[in-house]
């Protein structure tokens, strides 16, 4: 093996002297400059364009300054990457694979599990997953924008079994803090409300966006707050991102993550426990291994289901069980996530 090269394109220590704004409205959106930048040429990818024309591609400096350079197989790279078989239509794929669009019981709010509802507070995310069951999904209507915010506050004030909110997307950290404070605000206001859990893959795409601002203003919080982080690899976790984890952990926010088993990327014993080694060094537990949602254009990264339960055993095997993550998937109309040795 040959050590790895990792590409500057915005060195790291120069990407620090960017705000995370910067940061993100710098994010590569042009695949061939993303090749480019990688050492690898057009024809490692073929025919990529209609499905960027789908799903737009986005990924920003640090997260590609964590691939390696001149290899077309890099599991960070395929995650983002637009690809030619995205086009391809499979049977069962379809557009709204987990039913978000029967669960929406206000603007940007999703109800489908006791307890807890799904908050979508931005559209946006600042990284594009190409497997993402959201990737049809039509973000513009869905979003609760400031105003759409007070129909969601009522409903979650009308219903007092809910206990906790999640704030999710696109990606909840992509709003500036003003905003989130201005919405964790109006959130504590309600009495009934005890937690509250944050979904985004910004501490893994974007570290900096971890600031201490944002780290007071979650530490300051009435809620017992959790950040559920999306890694699905370990070159996701490395330095920059451990610091951030960090700074939340010692915020005494509880840190967890959620995977999708994806082909090619994380599909062996050896990369799920180097994911989930890297997770606890940096303070994370793991939570949800995710099936993939069967959405249109991200056949090509399914696992079966079979090899998916053989790799969990095998990971009860070599690991303590809480670094073994629920393999679950997430099926419309059930009350929960549905672990996958009960499918
Ligand atoms: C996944 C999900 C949740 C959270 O489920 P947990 O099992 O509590 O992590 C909540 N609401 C919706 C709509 C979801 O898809
Ligand atoms: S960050 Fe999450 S919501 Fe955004 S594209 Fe990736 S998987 Fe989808």
């Amino acid at each position: 093996m040959h050590p790895v090269k990792l590409i500057k394109v915005v060195p790291d220590n120069q990407l620090s002297a960017l705000s995370w704004q910067q940061q993100l409205s710098q994010a590569i959106t042009d695949p061939a400059q993303l090749l480019q930048t990688l050492n690898l040429k057009s024809e490692d990818f073929d025919h990529y364009t209609p499905a960027t024309q789908q799903f737009s591609l986005k990924v920003p400096h640090a997260y590609i300054n964590k691939m390696q350079v001149g290899n077309p197989r890099d599991p960070l790279l395929l995650q983002v990457m637009a690809q030619s078989q995205e086009m391809l239509q499979a049977e069962g794929y379809v557009k709204d694979p987990v039913g978000d669009l029967e669960a929406n019981k206000s603007p940007g709010l999703l109800h489908k599990y006791n307890g807890r509802v799904l908050l979508i507070t931005t559209g946006a995310c600042a990284v594009h997953c190409r497997y993402c069951f959201r990737r049809h999904f039509p973000y513009q209507q869905q979003q609760a924008g400031r105003e759409q915010w007070a129909d969601a506050l009522t409903y979650i004030q009308n219903d007092s079994s809910i206990k906790e909110v999640i704030l999710s997307g696109g990606d909840p950290l992509v709003l500036s803090d003003n905003k989130l404070n201005h919405l964790i605000s109006l959130l504590e206001a309600i009495p009934h409300l005890s937690r509250l859990r944050i979904h985004s893959r910004l501490p893994v795409v974007l570290p900096d966006r971890i600031t201490s601002s944002l780290v007071d203003l979650l530490a300051n919080s009435r809620f017992n707050v959790c950040m559920v982080i999306h890694a699905n690899h370990s070159n996701e976790i490395a330095l920059a991102e451990k610091s951030a984890l960090k700074k939340l952990k010692q915020a005494g926010i509880h840190l967890l993550n959620q995977a999708v088993l994806l082909k090619g990327v994380n599909d062996s014993l050896k990369k799920q426990v180097n994911l989930s080694e890297a997770l606890y060094d940096a303070g994370v537990l793991p939570y949800y291994l995710h099936l993939l949602d069967p959405v249109q254009g991200a056949a090509h990264f399914d696992v079966e289901l079979t090899q998916a339960l053989g790799l969990i055993t095998q990971l009860q095997n070599n690991l303590p069980g809480f670094l073994v993550p629920k393999l679950v998937r997430e099926i419309a109309g059930e009350t929960s996530k549905t672990p996958a040795n009960e499918l």
